[in-house]
């Protein structure tokens, strides 16, 4: 029996049933009830969807990249009429604030779209006269990608994937995460809609052995992975049955400095965007926040002032600064690292607990937290919470700052706060992470690239550097001129 407003897999252009009729819910964060019932993919259907992406692939490959533009461009458009609805949605199944999806959510995978449509036409290959002749190369698509999102941005996610995959003549399987499969199951009908020809998005909502499937799959040829760090080893060892490429885009612990000589204000406004944006679910938040000694006090002063305003609401409220987390059982691992921090000795100046919301008291809040005192051996200060959780450490020395802040196994992101000019590019350049902001923190412009070192990741998203992961080159010898064989 199916109900209304069950959603189905996304195949060949149409909504199909799941081949073993499994079912899940999908659930609201705000509220904690269920919104509907989503068909569970298992790796039948993987077969489905790679058959059909496969089909696909020979007439999208065959398209100029004009043409391929073209359709991507009609996409992005798309995304923006659709702005609204689609940020609602994104809000309803994550739990994200409304007033932060049409912007964050939306427009992001929007620009993302528009990016790429452009590039599409704009991938080239080379050519030279060597001894005997000449060659050229050929950049080739890939063949059928197999992308795995996380629950953060489930839209973000279907999009930064999807435009340089499709822009360089791939077609793509997504598998978003359980948690938040809807948008992604809109995104593709957008998609038909825009003109993307069927079997060149498909969208198959399961857990994590459809993840494992398509990892294992002989006809898939790539696998694109966000996730957390541990899902992204087995990715690329279960990746390595059929060398298939991966793009990992992993959790972090990032570093935010805050140099004595910096714009305290600003300082303040980046670690409240680097702790509390999509209640402290974003990968590349700056959870460690390192603040010179002789301006701690006055920062402290300044960021709890800030902190007292944020408001905890409804994630649908104009009003809300702080949504829900994800699940009840990721709310409950949030405040076991609170109270680790607590136990540890850490001092929590603010937060600390879960909150409840009138008229919302199913739902899964956390309180926006800081910890001032931490050291850096403690859990919270080693671990990804994400969670709106904040680290405060003091330092006083440059060199003792960078030593502290790269001493960890990711490497995602980074931001630091100074007017000085040359401290702001020497210890850019020492810290090691994928993404360094500089009197800023968590802004990603599409046209610069995204992505982690260390154990954050694999690979860049955005910019023109994601098609390089999306294109393999051939290169073809024309000789000239007699063989000149020695046998
Ligand atoms: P997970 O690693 O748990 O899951 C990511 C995706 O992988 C999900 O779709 C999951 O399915 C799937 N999956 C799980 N196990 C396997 C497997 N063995 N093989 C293949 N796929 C599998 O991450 P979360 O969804 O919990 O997201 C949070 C994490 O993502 C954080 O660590 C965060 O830092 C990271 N992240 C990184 C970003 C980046 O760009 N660097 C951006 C956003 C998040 P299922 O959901 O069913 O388990």
């Amino acid at each position: 029996m199916s109900h209304a407003h069950d959603r189905l897999l996304w195949i060949d252009g149409r909504a199909v049933k799941a081949k073993g009729g499994a079912w899940f819910d999908t659930f609201n964060p705000g509220t904690g009830q269920s919104i509907c019932r989503v068909a569970q993919a298992s790796s039948a259907d993987v077969d489905t969807a790679v058959a059909a992406a496969r089909r696909a692939f020979g007439e999208w490959k065959r398209m100029s990249g004009v043409a391929r533009g073209r359709v991507l461009r009609a996409l992005a458009d798309k995304l923006r009429e659709h702005r609204d609805e689609l940020a609602e949605l994104e809000t309803l199944d994550g739990g994200k604030p409304i007033a932060e999806t049409p912007e964050a959510d939306v427009d992001s995978g929007a620009d993302c779209l528009e990016y790429f449509a452009g590039q599409a036409a704009s991938i080239q290959g080379e050519y030279q006269e060597v001894d005997e002749g000449f060659f050229y190369t050929r950049p080739e698509p890939l063949g059928v990608v197999g992308a795995i999102g996380a629950w953060n941005y489930p839209l973000q996610i279907a999009c930064w994937k999807s435009a340089p995959a499709l822009a360089a003549g791939n077609t793509i399987v997504f598998k978003p995460s359980e948690l938040t499969p809807l948008s992604a199951l809109r995104f593709a009908e957008l998609a038909k809609e825009a003109g993307v020809p069927d079997g060149v998005i498909n969208v198959i909502p399961g857990f994590g052995d459809v993840g494992q499937a398509m990892t294992n799959h002989p006809d898939i040829d790539k696998i694109s992975l966000t996730g957390g760090a541990d899902t992204g080893k087995k990715v690329m060892a279960a990746s390595a049955s059929t060398l298939k490429a991966v793009s990992l885009e992993l959790g972090g612990k990032s570093p935010l400095i805050v140099f004595d000589d910096a714009d305290i204000d600003n300082a303040v406004s980046g670690a409240l965007m680097a702790n509390f944006f999509t209640q402290g679910e974003i990968c590349t938040n700056g959870t460690r926040v390192f603040v010179h000694e002789s301006i701690r006090e006055t920062f402290l002063e300044r960021l709890l002032d800030r902190t007292k305003k944020l408001k905890i609401g409804a994630p649908m409220a104009a009003d809300t600064d702080v949504g829900a987390m994800i699940s009840e059982s990721h709310m409950q691992h949030v405040l076991s690292y609170i109270e680790a921090g607590k136990a540890a000795g850490a001092k929590c100046l603010i937060g600390g607990a879960q909150a409840t919301v009138a008229g919302c008291e199913g739902g899964w809040y956390v309180e926006p937290t800081v910890f001032d005192g931490c050291s850096d051996d403690m859990q919270i200060v080693r671990e990804e919470i994400f969670g709106p959780v904040m680290s405060v450490l003091s330092f006083t020395d440059e060199d003792e700052v960078v030593t502290r802040a790269n001493d960890t196994p990711f490497g995602l992101a980074a931001g630091l706060f100074t007017r000085d000019i040359e401290r702001g590019h020497r210890v850019a350049a020492d810290l090691e992470a994928g993404i360094l902001w500089i009197n800023h923190y968590n802004i990603t412009p599409i046209e610069m690239p995204f992505g982690g070192i260390k154990e954050s990741g694999i690979g860049k998203e955005n910019s023109r550097r994601a098609l390089e992961h999306y294109i393999r080159l051939k290169s073809v010898f024309v000789a000239r001129g007699a063989v000149d064989a020695p046998y």
